[in-house]
């Protein structure tokens, strides 16, 4: 125990950490280093064996080589999600050669459960958010990678796949032109496991953590204009992504000076990713197209697998943001939607005058909306049923504002539209609970 005592007060003059609570307990940062694919198996599954109260562990799918995309499941109804709890994701390392993003998600995890009862912040974001953190999406790529490589091997082995595919080009994009069958045609088991992941379930909000720069890049990373760079590509969220982004590099001692590595100049340490360089096929602009979800990219470092000696100093680095931009997920206004006899209404539109992105509801008749402090008027719609009523709603800042909507069946048509469980059809996404 005095050697554990010893080794922490290092750690701590080395990486001049923010002093911690009386509680607070960040064993994971003893003798650092970066963990194999098989590690971070077994370090999963033994966090959910000890922990199976709030930490339960999924497989999202399979490499090219059958590797597992793990993602640990944390909250504190981890069976069965309470109703209204938003859905909120970390994703690392999607690049296999970028290495932060993926340690600091695993311990993120070992933080959340070791401090889970202790500390009054961790315990009420795991009793409030549904967690799911996903330190590798590209283990394949991972295991070709070399630690001390600050930039991608020749050929980008490690960076891509294992069929030699960027994973952060291969997704459909809405300004791609139509490409023959299905969405999920021809694309990566990677990309498809993901993507099904992504559309199946209700996230609200997630981070995709990269390396090589120092910066937050925030949607769109693509646009019909044809150019390189230089040019702000914005979504009709603009404005909240900024503050997202900002939320991650306020808190980042270093992110927020826009000049980490050379070249960089990112005021506040922010940036539009298609002003920055225009990506094809991204992932964060997938999240927002087509689904729910906002996704914010956060680049954590400008060397891409720096040494283990650095992981303490990033984590106490990234804490802070890390944690601060998963709180973020309750801004805004929740609610259910139902129709006039109380049954629940799924894929109904939950719409905000003035901005054009709507989002839909789960199939337990739940939404999220993220929206900035400030007055709304919003309504909600569905097929075969008239519109809500509008109503004046106020957004308090970092607070949830709960508000439901009623929406009533329009014709005969409607009433014979409605299924058993009195939702109606239609060929929209569908939302697993
Ligand atoms: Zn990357």
């Amino acid at each position: 125990m005095i050697k554990i005592l010893v080794l922490l007060c290092i750690g701590r003059q080395l990486v001049q950490a923010v002093p911690l609570s009386p509680t607070e307990v960040e064993d994971f940062l003893i003798d650092p280093r970066y963990y194999s694919y098989d590690e971070l198996t077994n370090a999963f599954r033994k966090l959910e064996t000890e922990n199976s109260q709030i930490a339960k562990l999924v497989s999202v799918g399979r490499s090219v080589k059958n590797r597992e995309l793990w993602a640990l499941h944390i909250n504190a109804n981890v069976h069965n999600r309470t109703l209204l709890t938003p859905m909120f994701k970390y994703v690392g390392n999607m690049h296999g050669d970028e290495s932060i993003g993926r340690q600091l998600l695993i311990y993120l995890a070992e933080y959340l459960i070791l401090n889970y009862g202790k500390v009054e912040r961790v315990t009420q974001l795991v009793n409030d958010t549904d967690i799911f953190l996903m330190p590798s999406m590209n283990p394949d790529g991972y295991e070709s990678s070399q630690e001390g490589l600050c930039e991608s091997k020749p050929r980008y082995v490690g960076r891509e796949n294992e069929n030699s595919v960027d994973l952060n080009r291969d997704f459909p994009d809405q300004f791609e032109p139509h490409r023959a069958g299905t969405i999920l045609s021809g694309r990566q088991p990677e990309t498809v496991a993901m993507m099904t992941w992504i559309i199946s379930r209700p996230f609200v909000l997630s981070g995709n953590l990269h390396g090589g720069a120092v910066v937050a890049s925030y949607p769109y990373d693509d646009s019909n204009a044809g150019v390189q760079c230089c040019r702000e590509s914005k979504s009709p969220d603009n404005e909240i992504f900024k503050q997202l982004a900002l939320v991650y590099s306020d808190r980042h001692s270093i992110m927020k000076t826009g000049k980490a590595c050379k070249n960089d100049n990112f005021p506040q340490g922010i940036t539009n990713g298609a002003y920055w360089y225009e990506v094809r096929g991204g992932m964060q602009d997938f999240n927002y197209v087509k689904s729910n979800c906002f996704e914010v990219t956060f680049e954590l470092s400008c060397c891409k697998y720096p040494p283990a000696q650095t992981l303490p100093q990033e984590w106490a680095t990234n804490k802070e943001s890390l944690l601060s931009f998963m709180e973020a997920v309750h801004w805004g206004v929740k609610g259910l939607v139902m129709n006039e006899h109380g049954d629940p209404v799924l894929d109904a539109d939950v719409v905000v005058k003035g901005i054009d992105h709507n989002i839909t509801t789960s199939n337990r008749c739940e939404f999220w909306r993220l929206l900035l402090p400030g007055k709304y008027s919003i309504y909600a719609s569905a097929f075969g049923y008239s519109p809500s009523d509008t109503v004046e709603v106020e957004v308090a800042p970092g607070k949830t504002t709960i508000q439901n909507f009623t929406i009533k069946l329009e014709t005969q048509q409607g009433n014979e539209l409605r299924t058993n469980n009195g939702a109606i059809g239609g060929d929209r996404w569908y939302w697993g609970a």
